[in-house]
């Protein structure tokens, strides 16, 4: 076999892959999180010496920096250059954005859907940057209210739309596993600004659309 001297994309990406978990390993954030994690285990009853639990405190670690990595993203960063002029003066809708967030006062789970909408003024952003903001912000601890707000804000901040609506839509594990243990009971959040608070029919056409399905 002839040795090979090309350098594949499968390599580069292995390599990175392979930088990356080193990195990760060294981190020192990830191993004082790793020690706390061990403190909780024992603080549970548990033993995390016990072959089970040997790797878990520092996969934890991990799982959360990828869960809060929200906190380390910028509007800047997550919308690039993706604005395009554009004289569309009608309602630009994406619906049902997949969302897993986490809530602050139990840093359990929250996941559901956003259903974002605004109608430009002469600007538009490229669609997929949507559910990148909300991704942004869905990443760190959380309330339902304050994501829809923050989300709306953003649209608002990089666009300055005629009118922006965010619906988000979510179920809570704090209430569905603990607390009143209600399983199917959905919260339901709304942030309206410009036509979408002002205009009945702007308002009325876009919770029909969020709320629809
Ligand atoms: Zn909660």
């Amino acid at each position: 076999m002839s040795k090979r001297t090309t350098v594949t994309l499968q390599d580069a990406y292995l390599a990175a892959q392979r930088a990356a978990a080193s990195a990760a390993q060294a981190d020192p954030a990830v191993t004082a999180y790793a020690e706390l994690v061990r403190g909780q285990l024992t603080l549970m009853g548990e033993d995390p010496d016990r072959e089970g639990l040997l790797r878990t405190p520092e996969r934890v670690a991990k799982s959360m920096a990828f869960l809060t990595r929200g906190y380390t993203m910028s509007l800047a960063d997550v919308v690039g250059d993706a604005q395009f002029e554009e004289e569309h003066e009608n309602m630009v809708m994406v619906r049902d954005i997949e969302l897993y967030s986490m809530c602050e006062h139990h840093m359990l789970p929250f996941f559901g859907k956003a259903h974002i909408a605004y109608i430009p003024n002469g600007r538009i952003v490229g669609l997929s940057k949507l559910p990148r903001i909300v991704e942004m912000f869905a990443r760190r601890l959380q309330v339902q209210e304050r994501l829809t707000e923050q989300v709306a804000e953003a649209i608002d901040e990089i666009l300055a739309p005629r009118g922006v609506g965010v619906v988000i839509e979510a179920f809570h594990m704090c209430m569905m596993m603990r607390g009143v243990e209600k399983q199917n009971s959905r919260t339901i959040t709304s942030a309206l600004r410009g036509q979408f608070r002002d205009c009945p029919m702007t308002r009325g056409e876009f919770l029909g659309l969020a709320h629809r399905g």
